[in-house]
């Protein structure tokens, strides 16, 4: 109705001026397409309320600053485009507004692209209040881009992206070879939601540019964007042009860091990031030269490695353009950083990252702990940075000496949230007081709801369940907590887990499962499994297996206080195109098992794919089992903090083989294997393949038992281990 007023309104006007303006409401794709085929500055067209299934828009034309063409919707949050659907602009001074992506996912390689095709591109236009809600590709490792900015002078803004789960930067400034011009785009007041752990390269929430052109300014502006838990990979924004500007954010619990990762002169200014001391939780990390790294606030940061609350890095002597350029003339000043895990100088440096900072400054900066000992780690040559006017807290054998005082500081926290000294004489130390962290509320739309944060686990009643064989008939009517009581259950398997579900017995001596068929549980879209108390037996090819089809959420398993006896097969078989965020197995008991209590090691590539990101393992017991666990990564690509395994005070009897080893672990970046007693068993192989592999295998007792093998793929030189206090 208010579409047809409208329309009869312009097309009174149109007598009277030739340049009049018409809002065109359209209710199908044929009248979209109607209308979208000659647009006129000024001309608006709106899609009405509804479900706009499988919608590939082009939306073309060549509107005036003083009158943009627009496109939007009816009612902000009713305009639903769903299934196979998408957004290309291409012209000038358009304006998008008020869309809604969700439940489907592009047919192409981009949701929302600034062109129409590698020659028609859209400038001076902008996207604004637009929401893209876990609208992903079926398959996590598909490559896709939600917001694909290409042109000059474009802006995204006030929009909101949450839940990417498949693989390809959420939003990327795209600078295409021998296109090296300035882009000037502003990306400002979006709120990137979660982003869950990718579990390979291409997990990056914002991207500037491509090593190739990195060497011309894009001259990007990101700021007033409030990330959330955008863990997809180590870089949350990575920077690989010059001339940007990534200010007045705020990174609130993401794991990764701003990593200036090519291209020179960019500033990094008043940035909040707040950790919480949520593992890999980073801040800066600077290569390259003339990067200006100032007045940014960064607290409760728990990453170390190249996702410290600051790294800067070392280089590679005349390097490729793909590789580290050195840091020169950097300039990181009067930046404070409350509770850091870690701020490391020389980072990475190895044989071939010996180009040390050079011309560089660190001055005014702020490190003020809470006596966690001293976070600074130097890891090569810093002659070449200036240390000057720097305040940290006191700690015993500080490392970083000239240019920092050392002496107490008390902080308190200000009206702005942020904890600042008491001490006057610090007010020009750290970051400036009149910062002000943009707020989640004001970014992204206010008709759209922000995801809730981590529900609290509501314990709610459990389910009640005798013996016999109602458990997977009861685990099937829903619910999330199953009390199994004491006797044998019996399954045919398998039980389908599609959601959080908690089965506790009355004991593994009292409360036994007994399965058949391919699992006894295979973990869905959305599952999560935890079990205690209880014994399995089967004659199963696996106890738990995932889905059959790729898995976008992550899942995680917890075995506590389990015995798994007689399996042909694998405890937990972990399949391609799906991600443990966690495996946890403890006190919990495992024999005569033919293949692996944990096989993760079904992505085969060398693109750095892999199936679990953390495995503890501890106070277990392993006897006559084919392999504790196997685990691969393939590459060596160092865009993940995974996997990272752990095996603890646990005993392994007569498993693996002479040859065949217990336990074998290819690319796992980080391992701790400890306080462990092996007997009669094949021997620990673990394979280094990516980036700065920690390992430490220490105070194992090895019984007849090879000792543990570790070797390098790529590195050359010895392996890079700790061994200590193993003896046979
Ligand atoms: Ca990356």
């Amino acid at each position: 109705m208010r579409g047809r007023v409208l329309l009869t309104l312009s097309t009174m006007l149109v007598a009277v001026t030739p340049a009049a303006a018409e809002r065109i409401l359209v209710r199908d794709q044929a009248a979209y397409r109607q209308a979208a085929r000659t647009l006129a500055p000024g001309d608006e067209i709106v899609l009405a309320d509804g479900e706009w299934r499988d919608f590939q828009i082009l939306f073309e034309g060549q509107g005036t600053a003083a009158r943009p063409i627009v496109l939007t919707a009816e009612t902000p949050g009713n305009v639903i485009l769903t299934g196979q659907s998408n957004l290309r602009l291409s012209g000038e001074h358009l304006v998008v507004s008020d869309l809604v992506f969700r439940d489907g996912h592009s047919p192409t390689e981009e949701v929302i692209a600034f062109r129409r095709d590698s020659r028609r591109t859209a400038s001076r236009s902008r996207v604004t209040g637009v929401v893209i809600d876990r609208f992903n590709q079926p398959d996590r490792r598909r490559e896709d881009r939600w917001v694909s900015l290409y042109g000059q002078d474009n802006r995204v803004d006030h929009s909101h992206f949450a839940g990417k789960g498949n693989a390809g930067v959420t939003l990327a400034v795209i600078r295409p070879e021998g296109q090296s011009q300035a882009n000037r785009h502003r990306i400002d007041h979006n709120y990137f939601g979660p982003r869950p752990v990718l579990g390979s390269n291409g997990g990056e929430t914002i991207r500037i540019g491509t090593s190739e052109e990195s060497l011309s300014n894009s001259e990007t502006i990101v700021e007033n964007n409030y990330f959330e838990r955008c863990d997809g990979e180590v870089e949350i924004v990575s920077v690989k042009a010059g001339g940007n500007i990534v200010r007045g954010n705020t990174f609130f619990e993401s794991q990764g860091a701003v990593v200036l990762r090519h291209g020179n002169g960019n500033l990094v200014e008043r940035n909040v990031f707040l950790g919480n001391g949520r593992p890999n939780t980073g801040g800066i990390r600077v290569i390259n030269r003339d990067q200006i790294v100032r007045g940014n606030y960064l607290e409760g940061l728990a990453g170390t490695g190249f996702a410290s609350a600051l790294a800067v890095m070392n280089g590679v002597p005349n390097s490729a353009i793909n590789r580290y350029h050195q840091v020169a003339n950097a300039r990181i000043e009067r930046n404070s950083f409350v509770a850091p895990q870690r701020l490391t100088f020389a980072a990475g440096a190895d044989a071939e990252r010996s180009a040390a900072p050079v011309d560089s400054r660190f001055a005014g900066n702020l490190i003020a702990g809470e006596g966690r000992g001293d976070p600074v780690r130097i890891d090569g040559d810093i002659a070449g940075i200036a240390f000057a006017d720097n305040v940290q807290s006191e700690v015993s054998q500080p490392r970083l000496e000239r240019g920092v005082a050392h002496r107490p500081v008390t902080l308190a926290r200000a009206a702005n949230g942020l904890l600042y000294p008491t001490d006057t004489a610090l007010a020009e130390t750290g970051a400036p007081r009149d910062l002000r962290p943009v707020r989640r509320e004001e970014t992204g739309v206010s008709w759209y709801p922000k995801p809730a944060g981590d529900a609290a686990e509501t314990p709610g009643a459990s389910v009640e369940i005798r013996s016999g064989t109602a458990l997977a008939a009861a685990i099937a009517q829903g619910g999330a907590s199953f009390r199994l009581g004491a006797g044998e259950h019996r399954v045919s398997g398998p039980i389908l887990i599609d959601r959080p579900v908690r089965i506790d017995g009355a004991g593994e001596a009292r409360t036994r499962i007994r399965f058949d068929g391919d699992s006894l549980f295979r973990i869905e879209e959305g599952g999560r499994l935890s079990l205690s108390g209880l014994a399995i037996a089967g004659t199963g090819g696996a106890v738990i297996r995932t889905s059959a089809r790729p898995m976008i959420a992550n899942y995680d398993v917890t075995l506590s206080s389990v015995a798994v006896t007689d399996i042909t097969g694998d405890v937990i078989a972990a399949g391609p195109a799906a991600l443990a965020d966690r495996i946890v197995i403890r006190n919990s008991r495992f024999a005569d098992i033919t293949g692996a209590v944990l096989a993760a090691h079904s992505e085969t590539g060398t693109e750095g794919h892999y199936n679990a990101e953390e495995i503890e393992i501890a106070a277990s017991d392993f006897l006559r089992v084919g392999r504790i666990a196997d685990i691969f990564r393939g590459g060596r690509d160092e865009s993940t903090f995974g996997p990272r395994f752990v095996l603890t005070g646990s005993t392994v009897r007569a498993t693996g083989a002479a040859r065949a080893p217990s336990l074998l672990l290819s690319g796992v970046q980080r391992t701790r294997i400890a306080d462990n007693r092996f007997a009669a068993s094949g021997p620990i192989i673990v394979t280094h393949s990516v980036g700065a592999p920690d390992t430490e295998i220490a105070g194992n007792r090895f019984t007849d038992t090879p000792l543990p093998q570790v070797t390098e793929l790529y590195w050359q030189g010895p392996a890079r281990a700790v061994l200590r206090d193993n003896r046979p």
